[in-house]
């Protein structure tokens, strides 16, 4: 009897798409799957299939992982704004020879009416908010994410994250609101016109999870500070699940394995 040869697909997780991605693979047959998630939140929800947690210690140590774990695919589905492991992931399988896909919602794209300021870190956010003398801004930015805000003392900040900063750094006048999205368009609108926003700052993430506070701020003709994705390097990707899928078939398809589980 043939012994069924599963080849190993590892997933860079952490993000709704690589969650999805994992769930649909994680009942195929044909591979063995494993999601590796950064270790950055406390219990993570666990993506279906096999899970690793925690860094790898830099390109070395993933080389090492992509051999003994004799990884056939990689699939990078970090968030767009996670700068590093992209590239970890691109030198490690360009010497191991290993075909990478970059799984990356697409971003989103100004349209008539908008107001933006693209900006490619915080400290020129900083500057730009300095330069449209804004009295009121809405933060939606990750906790982490704070601290260069806080020395613009004439602004009242609303700052929205998932969970409590902590250190809160030193702001004159601010608010915190402990929310997570989906956020619906009618709440945006209220949100905005209960507090008197005049700008807002967020980061350019895509998907529609967070898109409604754009349209919000179109409506109101409020200027959205708007930080740009980091550069990546250039590899194969897919916008999205199906895509990524599509990609893994024709591989698996093209290149059947010379060993494994
Ligand atoms: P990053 O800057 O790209 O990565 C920093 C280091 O964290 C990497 O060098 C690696 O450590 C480790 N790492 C990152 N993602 C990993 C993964 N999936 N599995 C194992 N190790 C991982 O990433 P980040 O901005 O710190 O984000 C960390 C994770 O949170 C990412 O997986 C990302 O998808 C998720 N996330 C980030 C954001 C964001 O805005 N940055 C938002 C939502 C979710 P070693 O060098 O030791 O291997």
């Amino acid at each position: 009897m043939n012994a069924v040869v599963r080849q190993a697909v590892l997933i860079f997780g952490g993000t709704t798409e690589g969650y999805a991605l994992a769930e649909t693979l994680a009942g195929r047959d044909d591979l063995r799957l494993i999601s590796s998630l950064a270790g950055r939140t406390p219990n993570p929800r666990l993506p279906a299939g096999d899970t690793r947690i925690g860094g790898f210690g830099g390109v070395a140590g993933l080389t090492v992982f992509l051999r003994t774990e004799r990884v056939a695919a990689v699939i990078d589905a970090t968030h767009p704004f996670a700068a590093v492991m992209g590239s970890h992931a691109a030198e490690a399988c360009g010497f191991l020879g290993i075909p990478l896909l970059r799984l990356e919602r697409p971003p989103w794209l100004p349209e008539p009416g908008d107001r933006w300021l693209p900006v490619p870190n915080w400290p020129a956010a900083v500057d730009a908010l300095r330069g449209l003398g804004t009295r009121r801004v809405l933060l939606a930015l990750g906790r982490q994410e704070l601290a260069p805000f806080a020395v613009l003392h004439d602004m009242h900040f609303l700052i929205r994250c998932v969970s409590v900063p902590d250190p809160l750094p030193p702001f004159a006048d601010a608010a915190l609101l402990l929310d997570r999205g989906p956020f619906d368009l009618d709440a945006e609108r209220a949100l905005l016109d209960r507090h008197q926003i005049d700008c807002i700052v967020c980061k350019n993430s895509g998907g529609a999870a967070s898109a409604a506070k754009l349209t919000a701020a179109r409506e109101r003709g409020i200027p959205v500070v708007m930080r740009q994705r980091p550069p990546r390097p250039a590899l194969p990707s897919a916008a999205d699940v199906p895509a990524a899928l599509a990609w893994l078939d024709g591989l698996l398809g093209a290149n059947p394995p010379a060993g494994g589980t």
